[in-house]
């Protein structure tokens, strides 16, 4: 190959710069160009691309997003989208694609593939860690450790003014960023759509609390768990505690940005060095992963189709140390 191209899509997430800067020097280690599309799949069939060098690439391992932008393309769920798309590719004689993204982003890449023949490899980039195929996604770590920081802050003012906190994170599938930051921050419980929640033995746990001198409580709810969210609990929970103020934070937005963890610029810089690596070996159609500290690769089919599983002695931690 003497040409290929990077693109991150789908939801942003801190680490897609590291991981962008790591397929741009290890491609041209090998004296293979790198064209840098913006704007995903939609900047793909607009021929939004742009050429990246050693330098376009300097000062962004820090910063959190991502510089070629991102986005979420209807256009290229269809034929005639994906059509212009190639079309664009070959005339800027791109040979393969490295895709940023989650699991549709992946999805899309397996189109290209099947439909053009191109080779394509994926790193996984999303806050929500539920790629099968790696024990952790670009993004997450930087996130978990996002909500730990709100969540010190919070117990702070819970603790002042004897509150009942339910905090809501992201999560509409997947309950890893609750669970992690429910552990790391001390919450007396963790809401996930993984698991049914039982309001009944929340409003036991809390009393037992309570029983036990507890000035405060926090609850960490993912935002797809079958409650409806922080403040449907507000509202059913809260109300059977009149010794503590009810209150509702919902992150939202803040868990996306900000400068990636120490981890997630290691874990972007491994696997944006890997995909490119096995990109000019031949391989195609597969994610770049983490798995008990290897850098590995997954079909794409398996990692579209399956979930990481929640981990049940994390889970079962939550409550032994409530
Ligand atoms: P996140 O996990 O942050 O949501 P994601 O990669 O899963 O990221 P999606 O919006 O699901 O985000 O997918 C990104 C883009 O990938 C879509 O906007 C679409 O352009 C493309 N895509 C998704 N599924 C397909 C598909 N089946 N065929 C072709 N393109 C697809």
């Amino acid at each position: 190959m003497k040409k290929i191209a990077v693109l991150t899509s789908g939801g942003d997430a801190p680490g897609m710069n590291a991981c962008v800067r790591a397929v741009v020097r290890t491609a041209l280690k090998s004296d293979v160009q790198v064209t840098g599309i913006c704007r995903g799949f939609q900047g793909m069939i607009e021929g939004d691309f742009t050429p990246l060098s050693h330098l376009s690439v300097s000062n962004i391992i820090h910063r959190g997003g991502t510089f070629l932008k991102t986005a979420r393309s209807k256009d290229f769920l269809t034929p005639e989208g994906r059509k212009v798309a190639f079309a664009n590719l070959q005339k800027e004689g791109i040979e393969g694609v490295v895709v940023i993204g989650g699991d549709g982003s992946f999805r899309g890449a397996m189109t290209l593939n099947t439909e053009f023949g191109i080779p394509v490899i994926g790193c996984p980039g999303t806050i929500d860690n539920d790629l099968f195929g790696t024990d952790s996604t670009i993004g997450y770590d930087t996130a978990v450790n996002t909500v730990v920081q709100a969540v010190d802050k919070i117990r702070d003012t819970a603790d002042a003014h004897n509150r009942l906190f339910f905090v809501e994170v992201m999560g509409r599938d997947a309950g890893f960023i609750a669970l992690r930051s429910g552990i790391a921050s001390g919450a007396e419980t963790v809401l996930i759509p993984e698991t049914t929640t039982y309001v009944n033995s929340l409003i036991d746990t809390l009393e037992k609390g309570w029983k036990n001198h507890k000035s405060s409580a926090i609850i960490i709810v993912a935002e797809g768990d079958e409650s409806g969210g922080a403040y449907e609990l507000a509202k059913s929970v809260g109300s059977k505690f009149s010794h503590w103020e009810t209150k509702v934070t919902v992150l939202g937005h803040i868990q996306r940005g900000g400068s990636p963890s120490a981890f997630d610029r290691v874990l972007a810089s491994g696997l944006g060095n890997k995909a490119v690596v096995e990109l000019l070996k031949g391989e195609t159609n597969k994610m770049v992963g983490l798995h008990h500290k290897n850098f590995v690769l997954t079909p794409f089919s398996m990692a579209t189709k399956h979930h990481n599983k929640i981990n049940s002695q994390l889970l079962e931690l939550v409550n032994v140390l409530s």
